[in-house]
């Protein structure tokens, strides 16, 4: 079977290593836009905090956390170790007690069907601080041993060379698609017609223009997020924690005494690819609020992301009814670097007519 994804990001890296290490031919097509969320993602994947509570959208992400063990260990078969994955911890926390109060109840109760979650268990503000050490001071935290971080860049890298190990091909180009016959077809950016039985958009926020020229209005559209990384020079942040104060901003630190500080959620933003003086004040204040001891951080860069976002929460993968040889991954949302490997597994089983391990109705498109 000779399949062609469109997309090198997380849902099209995935998708593409798994069907290449099943035996398919598989080309992968990424025109790398700017904005590709996948370079931008912060790479949290801690998915028993957050206080979405859609039933189907929390499966998937609590599913696409466990699975990251066994991403990590088929990744080392195919000789990927080096993406920057950590189980960190993650410390939930927050300046309102009864919020606190009632994150730990919701972590109690989801972690009670996670092992993989650890044991968690309620920090005093100088536990937590040891931890974070640049955390305001008189915050008790709730710690999460499996929370973990990954570079999304990275892991996305590894999974196309991964891909490539098991004969794809990988190009740098923009396709188009049209309709032949009620199938779909794909032209690269010469105009020259791609053979292919099978073709997966896997187009982040850019699948509903792909999608037009075939009929099809594709509900999801670019949210922009800035994300500012930092460097506190000379201090040792390998090992810190995941921060989440339950607001919409975040924190996690890299090997190179990196923090990254997370992230404007822009609605309606279009593909405006800039940084902005509100972005970055927006993201600097909530940062500096939650962490003081950041002040004097030398600001690196601010990344910019276009997250693939739907009408819900909740991914949207499967065939396109109607139309032979197409489907689509999308719709990761702020969710996708946790949730992405994983829905790129069930698409590939889609795709490869195998039943997928879990049900995945409530995602079909
Ligand atoms: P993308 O990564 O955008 O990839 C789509 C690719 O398709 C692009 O490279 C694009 O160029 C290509 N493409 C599109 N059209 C064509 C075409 N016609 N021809 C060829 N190629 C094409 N998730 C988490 O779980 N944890 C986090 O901590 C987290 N933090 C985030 C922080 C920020 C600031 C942002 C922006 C996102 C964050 N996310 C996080 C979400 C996550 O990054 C995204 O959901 C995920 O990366 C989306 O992956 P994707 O493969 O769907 O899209």
């Amino acid at each position: 079977m000779r399949v062609i994804v469109i997309g090198g990001g997380m849902f099209g890296a995935s998708a593409a290593y798994q069907l290449a290490r099943s035996g398919a031919e598989v080309s992968i097509i990424d025109h790398v836009h700017p904005g590709k969320a996948t370079m931008a993602g912060a790479g949290i994947v801690c998915p028993w905090a957050t206080k979405i509570d859609d039933p189907e959208w929390y499966e998937m992400y609590a599913a696409g956390g466990r699975f990251y063990d066994q991403l990590v260990a088929m990744l080392a078969e195919d000789g990927e170790t080096e993406f920057g994955y950590r189980k960190v911890g993650a410390l939930v926390t927050s300046s309102d007690a009864a919020e606190l109060r009632s994150a730990g109840e919701r972590i109690a109760r989801r972690v009670g069907t996670a092992p993989e979650a650890g044991d968690v268990r309620l920090l005093t503000p100088k536990e937590a601080q040891g931890m974070f050490p640049v955390l305001r001071e008189g915050l008790e935290a709730y710690f999460i041993p499996g929370g973990a971080r990954v570079d999304a860049r990275l892991l996305s890298a590894a999974m196309v060379r991964a891909a490539v190990k098991h004969g794809a091909q990988y190009r740098n180009d923009y396709v188009t698609l049209e309709l032949a016959n009620g199938r779909v077809r794909c032209r690269d950016g010469r105009g020259q017609h791609l053979e292919a039985d099978e073709v997966v958009v896997a187009a982040g926020a850019w699948a509903s223009q792909i999608l037009e020229p075939l009929g099809i209005t594709h509900p999801v559209k670019p949210q922009k997020g800035q994300i500012i990384h930092l460097r506190l020079a000379g201090v040792a942040t390998a090992q810190w924690p995941v921060l989440l104060p339950m607001t919409s901003h975040y924190m996690l630190t890299f090997d190179d005494s990196r923090v990254v500080v997370g992230a404007t959620r822009e609605d309606d933003s279009g593909f405006d690819y800039r940084v902005t003086a509100a972005g970055q004040a927006e993201v600097l204040a909530a940062g500096m609020e939650i962490a003081p001891g950041l002040v004097n951080a030398e600001i690196i860069e601010t990344r910019i992301g276009f997250r693939p976002a739907g009408p819900t929460t909740k991914p949207i993968f499967g065939r396109i009814p109607g139309i032979e040889g197409l489907s689509v991954g999308n719709g990761l949302g702020a969710g996708g670097i946790s949730i992405g490997p994983f829905a790129g597994k069930l698409l590939a089983d889609i795709v490869s007519g195998r039943t997928p391990e879990m049900p995945v109705a409530a995602y079909a498109p």
